[in-house]
């Protein structure tokens, strides 16, 4: 089956609004087999609406729509469809009775608002997608040549509801009256974590394997935590598809080596955690240009106390002196940014805390204080450990960014030498 999505609002134009509502509905839309082959926004205008699902319901004659569902004025998603398809507008009591009785439960002051009967307005002959999880209903309205456009609220938290317990029930059975054969077939993928190497020397050291594995499409998604691989399968019934995505996988990852940390939305801050508690090992840091960012993402993970430490975040090279006893003279001769007092940073912050292995960050994180011998981006890292060992990086980016590939390439450290140990 082939759908188009329309997604409605102002905001999204504008860029203040990312449309996470598109990529939701692919993704989960793919999970059944259904493929989407074009994805339009549009404002909230009547013209522009009508004029896209009209054309949408042309080329492919199924269309979801996000957006543009509440009670307010710029709400014209409903009124401006049932017109496309020649249908009145009328009040749904049940609805304004669930309305009513909502309000009352989320202990609302006040009378209830007029402008909510709005939402209970329902397109003559529409299928009402219940929302549990909000006040505004979906809708799905089919045409007599069998087209349909189904509409779904904007705010992402009920759009996801609607969409697992009301919509995506009635497309797989679409789908299934539509061809057993069609019906059978999912679009699956699954994605590698890289970090440490950049997009275009992994797909050198890919070789063949960088234009598809085993005949399956792989996609490069660079981003600050490094460079995704995702492999997508199209086509296949369900069971097949998992099974042609384990065996490239498992060449990809052959092919890929180390720099690979996880699969999927794996965190590398989770993974050092794993690795250091099965090993009954304890982590410290001192940071100075992440400013506690790496211990922050250290204690994001649940359950990380019984493995990190603490932090000292030593800024100032006063603090580095004071509480790491970095010596004024390394400080003097080699600067805060050099091997050398990573190296001493990384070392106090483990003995200091009695950890077995601590790491240390200093850098220049930017856009301003480089100079030509230390410019923006240039970070040491420093574990110590069984072993000490400190990294020069050259980061790119914003000073957010370089904070954060910072971060992740002392991670990375700590894994790889923890790999081999
Ligand atoms: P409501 O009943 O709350 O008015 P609605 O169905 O009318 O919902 P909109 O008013 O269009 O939806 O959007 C509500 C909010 O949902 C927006 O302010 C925006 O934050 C978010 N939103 C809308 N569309 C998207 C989208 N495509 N992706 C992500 N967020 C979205």
């Amino acid at each position: 089956m082939r759908i188009e999505i329309i997604t409605i609002g102002d905001e999204l134009l504008l860029g203040f609004t990312i449309d996470t509502n598109a990529a939701h509905l692919a993704r989960e839309l793919a999970a059944v087999g259904v493929e989407i082959v074009h994805r339009t926004t549009v404002g909230d205008r009547a013209d522009d609406i009508t004029r896209a699902v009209s054309e949408a319901l042309d080329r492919t004659g199924a269309v979801v729509t996000t957006g543009g569902l509440g009670p307010t004025s710029d709400d014209l998603t409903k009124p401006t469809i049932a017109s496309l398809f020649a249908r009145r507008m009328i009040l749904d009591e049940t609805i304004v009775e669930a309305m009513k009785a909502r309000w009352k439960t989320l202990k609302r002051t006040g009378p209830f608002p007029h402008s909510n009967y709005a939402q209970a307005m329902i397109p003559e002959g529409a299928v009402i997608l219940v929302n549990r999880h909000g006040s505004a209903p979906g809708i799905w309205l089919d045409d007599d040549r069998s087209r349909w456009v189904a509409m779904l609220p904007g705010v992402p938290r009920e759009m996801r509801g609607m969409l697992a317990e009301e919509l995506l029930p009635l497309i797989v059975a679409r789908a299934g009256a539509a061809g057993a054969a069609e019906r059978a077939t999912v679009i699956r993928s699954r994605t590698l974590r890289t970090t440490g190497v950049a997009e275009s020397a992994l797909a050198d050291q890919l070789g063949d394997l960088a234009r598809g594995v085993n005949g399956l499409e792989l996609a490069f998604l660079p981003g600050v935590d490094g460079v995704d691989l995702r492999l997508t399968v199209r086509g296949l019934a369900a069971a097949n598809a998992d099974v042609a995505l384990a065996a490239a996988v498992m060449k990809l990852r052959e092919r890929a080596g180390r720099c690979v940390y996880g699969e999927e939305s794996a965190d590398l801050g989770e993974i050092v955690l794993d690795m250091c508690r099965r090993r009954s090992l304890h982590l410290a840091v001192a940071e100075s240009c992440t400013g506690g960012m790496l211990g922050s993402r250290l204690t994001s993970v649940a359950g990380s106390s019984d493995v990190f430490l603490g932090g000292v975040i030593a800024y100032d090279n006063s603090v580095k002196r004071k509480w790491l006893g970095v010596s004024s003279d390394l400080l003097d001769e080699h600067g805060a940014v050099s091997e050398a007092v990573a190296l001493a940073m990384a070392r106090s912050a483990r003995e200091g805390m009695g950890a077995e292995i601590a790491i240390a960050i200093t850098g220049v994180a930017g856009p301003d204080g480089g100079t030509a011998l230390k410019p923006v981006g240039m970070v040491w890292v420093a574990i110590d450990g069984r072993v000490a060992e400190a990294r020069c990086l050259h980061l790119f980016g914003t000073r957010e960014e370089v904070r954060l590939r910072a971060t992740q390439a002392a991670l990375d450290m700590v894994r790889r030498s923890l790999d081999t140990h």
